[in-house]
């Protein structure tokens, strides 16, 4: 099955777009937009690239509340999109087939209540699921999300964390894992968190994971996905099971890498 599933993910026309490299342009765009891309190594980079022109190759933009798709919203979303799958040998959001991109949270906010959206609720989240391989996004907060690498905030991270969790065929916090073991640790460490976040919720008690993760284990999914990529230390430290499981799913230990800057710009001043 393994084999089956390497050949068909690096096979034909993929296998061609994973080696298609983005132009200097592109990267000019998302060097511009995305600061967070200085956190990647040149292997991420090189891999990154290949996502990306398969995400862009495969799903289909549009612009909605006057807002027309440029060559810079594609590659801002797409590349944001993207980082959450490196490493992982994982399909491309295989249910998601157009993302649709409001210019404010004020005008997606409007859009939402119509039975067919998952809605987010808060105007500062400003992104949505859709239950029908569609995803909704505010331009402004995609930005705003990407400006500020430290600020525990990426509605594109919690956005298509949602597209993870669904690939498991339901949004209940847990995407696809390897094996049982892994189901065992990942229920235990994330349910025993987030039982810990509502007990302090109840309580008035300050949380280092945003409440809003209580809504339900999807959104708790969601949340910490944001937490684990923008505030990695904090949440190794605090809560250092869930940062193990999510850094084993994500193959990836942003906290190693923020601890690294911090140790060069100490080492500057
Ligand atoms: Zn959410």
């Amino acid at each position: 099955m393994l084999l089956g599933l390497f050949s068909w993910l690096f096979g034909g026309r993929r296998r061609r777009l994973r080696k298609t490299p983005l132009s200097a342009e592109a990267w000019g765009v998302l060097e511009r937009n995305l600061p967070y891309l200085k956190s990647l190594t040149s292997e991420d980079r090189g891999e990154l690239a290949g996502l990306v022109q398969i995400f862009l190759d495969e799903k289909r933009f549009e612009g909605c509340g006057g807002l027309e798709i440029t060559p810079e919203i594609r590659l801002v979303v797409a590349a944001q999109a993207c980082m959450l799958l490196l490493r992982r040998e994982t399909d491309v959001y295989p249910g998601l087939h157009s993302i649709i991109i409001y210019p404010s949270a004020y005008v997606a906010k409007n859009i939402s209540a119509d039975g067919f959206v998952v809605s987010e609720g808060t105007q500062l989240r400003a992104g949505q699921t859709w239950t029908q391989g569609s995803l909704v996004l505010s331009w402004d907060d995609v930005l705003r999300g990407a400006a500020d690498v430290h600020d525990g905030h990426n509605v594109v991270f919690h956005e298509f964390a949602h597209q993870l969790d669904q690939q498991s065929g339901a949004a209940d916090g847990t995407p696809p894992l390897p094996d049982r073991s892994r189901y065992v640790a990942w229920a235990r460490e994330l349910g025993k968190e987030y039982r810990e976040l509502l007990r302090r919720i109840e309580a008035h008690r300050p949380t280092s994971i945003d409440p809003y993760g209580g809504t339900n284990p999807a959104e708790f999914f969601a949340v910490v996905t944001e937490t684990f990529f923008e505030r990695p230390c904090q949440l190794e430290k605090q809560h250092p099971g869930l940062y193990e499981q999510l850094r084993l799913f994500y193959r990836r230990d942003p906290a190693a890498i923020e601890r690294g800057e911090a140790e060069r710009l100490g080492g500057g001043g």
